[in-house]
């Protein structure tokens, strides 16, 4: 960390949120129609969104799959490149794209699941939940 100037101050909220991915809602102002990136951290689904790099993903749990819904900085939807998920050490299990959002079966067991998902033109994204 180099000094004080302005970006870095806003690189550090950066780094702070990756360092702490869990965001649940409302943060920022999650109502707010104007359009910063990271003005808007609600949860659209009734999931729980988490934070890593410049994207979101809003993960809805149940009982024997999980939807993920990736978007970007702004929380325009994307569609992952990628998706794999693995549950407790598990071999990994592919997502499998639907209309709008990722979904992959769950063992209806699982305590834990690591998400694999890569973008186009973005680092590797890599988050546990929960
Ligand atoms: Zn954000």
């Amino acid at each position: 960390m180099r000094g004080a100037l302005p970006y870095v101050a806003a690189t550090l909220v950066g780094l702070g949120l990756f360092a702490m991915p869990f965001v649940q809602y409302g943060f920022g102002g999650g109502h707010s129609h104007a359009a910063g990136p990271h003005s808007d951290h609600g949860a659209r689904h009734g999931g729980h969104l988490l934070m890593l790099h410049d994207y979101h993903v809003e993960l809805v749990e149940h009982r024997d799959s999980v939807e993920l819904y990736l978007s970007d900085a702004f929380r325009r939807p994307l569609r992952p490149v990628s998706c794999e998920v693995t549950f407790d050490g598990r071999p990994p299990t592919p997502c499998e794209w639907r209309s709008h959002r990722s979904v992959v079966p769950k063992p209806i067991d699982a305590k834990s699941g690591l998400y694999q998902v890569s973008v186009d033109d973005g680092p590797p994204l890599t988050l546990k939940f929960p």
